[in-house]
């Protein structure tokens, strides 16, 4: 909605997400933000980081057989990490959020046996809770903010009636 301010992501922390094993972090600036790198190399890993953090459901939609297989399985010889967590650190300087600093931490760890833990700012919260919060931001895991490659040959390929349902969803006159 028009009146909500914008906020952006400042950085992304992975650590035994995926092929991140190791803590990384990524910093983005302020509008556009491009990740380059050879194939296989983890580029959409940081994409799926941040729809898992956003609270996406459903371990297909972020590539990966069960919730178990977003947990870093060690690749050749390394060691498998225990559980996967991504920090999204969001900014809040223009007070997007409720939180006081300019800064808002959403975090998500997934366990082996597959329970999820939400928090923001450090402290554990339900995960109705972050989506409430991301919610202000105009966000949400099946929200149009993020567009994923198989969802464009899925639009091109459509039926006609679906593809302008979808449509009508998004510009909200459905
Ligand atoms: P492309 O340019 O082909 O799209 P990409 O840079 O987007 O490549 P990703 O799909 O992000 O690459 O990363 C794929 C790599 O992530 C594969 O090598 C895969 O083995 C690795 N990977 C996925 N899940 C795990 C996991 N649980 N543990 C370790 N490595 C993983
Ligand atoms: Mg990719």
């Amino acid at each position: 909605s028009g009146d909500t301010e914008m906020t952006y992501i400042k950085s992304i922390t992975l650590k035994g997400f995926k092929s991140f094993a190791k803590e990384t972090n990524i910093e983005f600036d302020k509008g556009f933000s491009c990740i380059i790198g050879p194939n296989g190399s983890g580029k959409s890993n940081i994409s799926d980081g941040i729809i898992f953090v956003l609270g996406k459901l459903g371990s297909k939609s972020l590539r990966a057989e069960n919730a178990a297989s977003l947990i870093h399985n060690g690749g050749e010889g390394g060691r498998p990490s225990a559980e996967a967590v991504v920090d999204l650190h969001l900014d809040n300087a223009e007070k997007t959020f409720p939180q006081n600093g300019n800064e808002v931490t959403v975090s998500r760890v997934v366990r082996r046996n597959g329970t999820s833990i939400y928090k923001i700012n450090d402290d554990v919260r339900t995960r109705q809770e972050v989506l409430e919060l991301l919610a202000r931001a105009d966000l949400s895991p099946d929200g149009f903010n993020i567009v994923l490659q198989e969802a464009i040959s899925r639009f091109v390929e459509m039926r006609n009636e679906d593809r302008r349902q979808l449509l009508e969803g998004v510009a909200g006159i459905s």
